[in-house]
């Protein structure tokens, strides 16, 4: 119970940070013997082909489940990781784990196996042994670079100099470089001119109201002319509905990606997904 007065109120806040910092202590604490103990697992969601709905790829999304606890979704403990420099061995094991599931599909499906996408954070991206990290995984694994496809951010791609260079070194290696929530960034457009990426996910905001407004049409078809002059793949973001699959289609967007389609599972449920389509019609 504050009183609002200048001097309880500094103190107060004061308090209020500390215990956000310890909180944020613990749960690092908590983080690193999560991975020593193996408590994170990576889902995967499909990335599917319009307009039959066929698996082209999936991205790897991660959990974490902790011993006796529920699950614990990325958008908690990324920041956290990312903060304390957890992110650089959690990010270590995540390549790991998406290269052997990789490596997996490829053995029993061949070419037909899916592709897979691995989210990489901004903090990664300024880490200049992430190529390497990232060519030591595929070689363990056996798999060639053209199987994996890393995500980055606008944010992640400006947090500094050297993730520029980083990015164009991953580029150099062969992996595929997706531009993760397309558009939300400050920058969109400069960036496609500097940065060397396949793939553009268009974020889910130009998407959820597709079906509501011209202004909202105009800006997701443009965003696909974009990709296809730049010889780029779009894929949609959270696609939720069947209306908004079938505007996509009708826009041009030959990917798409969201809980109308299917939602992460885990690995292995991703071999049934394969020899149907996803998309009921
Ligand atoms: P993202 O990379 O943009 O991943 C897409 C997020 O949207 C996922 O949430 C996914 O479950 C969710 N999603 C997919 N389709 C739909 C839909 O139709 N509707 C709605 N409402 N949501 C949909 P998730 O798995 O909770 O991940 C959240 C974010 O956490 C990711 O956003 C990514 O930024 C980060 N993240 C997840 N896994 C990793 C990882 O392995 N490494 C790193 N560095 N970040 C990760
Ligand atoms: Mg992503
Ligand atoms: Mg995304
Ligand atoms: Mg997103």
């Amino acid at each position: 119970a504050a009183k609002y007065t200048g001097g309880d109120r500094g103190r107060e806040h004061t308090s209020a940070l500390d215990a956000t910092a310890q909180h944020h202590a613990e749960l690092a604490a908590a983080l690193r013997r999560g991975l020593e103990l193996g408590e994170f697992r990576l889902l995967y969601q499909p990335i599917v082909e319009l307009p039959a709905g066929t698996v082209s790829g999936v991205e790897a999304l991660v959990r974490w489940h902790p011993t006796g606890g529920p699950v614990i979704s990325p958008a908690e403990f990324i920041p956290v990781a990312e903060h304390s420099g957890l992110i650089l061995d959690l990010g270590a094991w995540i390549m790991d784990a998406a290269c052997a599931d990789a490596a997996l599909w490829q053995r029993d499906h061949g070419s037909a196996g899916p592709r897979v996408n691995i989210n990489v954070s901004a903090r990664q991206l300024l880490d200049p042994d992430l190529p390497g990290m990232v060519a030591d995984a595929l070689h363990r694994h056996g798999l060639t670079p053209d199987r994996i496809t890393i995500e980055i951010t606008e944010t992640a791609v400006f947090a500094g100099g050297a993730a520029l260079e980083t990015v164009r070194e991953l580029r150099e290696l062969g992996v595929g470089l997706a531009l993760d929530d397309f558009g939300t960034g400050h920058s969109s457009l400069t960036l496609l001119r500097t940065c060397p990426v396949t793939t553009l996910k268009v974020d889910k905001s130009f998407i959820d109201d597709l079906n509501g407004t011209a202004e909202q049409e105009a800006i997701a078809s443009s965003l696909s002319t974009i990709a296809s002059t730049m010889g780029l793949r779009a894929v949609a973001e959270g696609v939720e509905t069947r209306d908004q699959a079938e505007r996509l289609h009708a826009l041009g967007y030959r990917y798409a990606q969201g809980f109308y389609f299917a939602r992460p599972v885990p690995a292995s449920e991703i071999a049934a997904l394969l020899d149907d389509p996803v998309l009921a019609s």
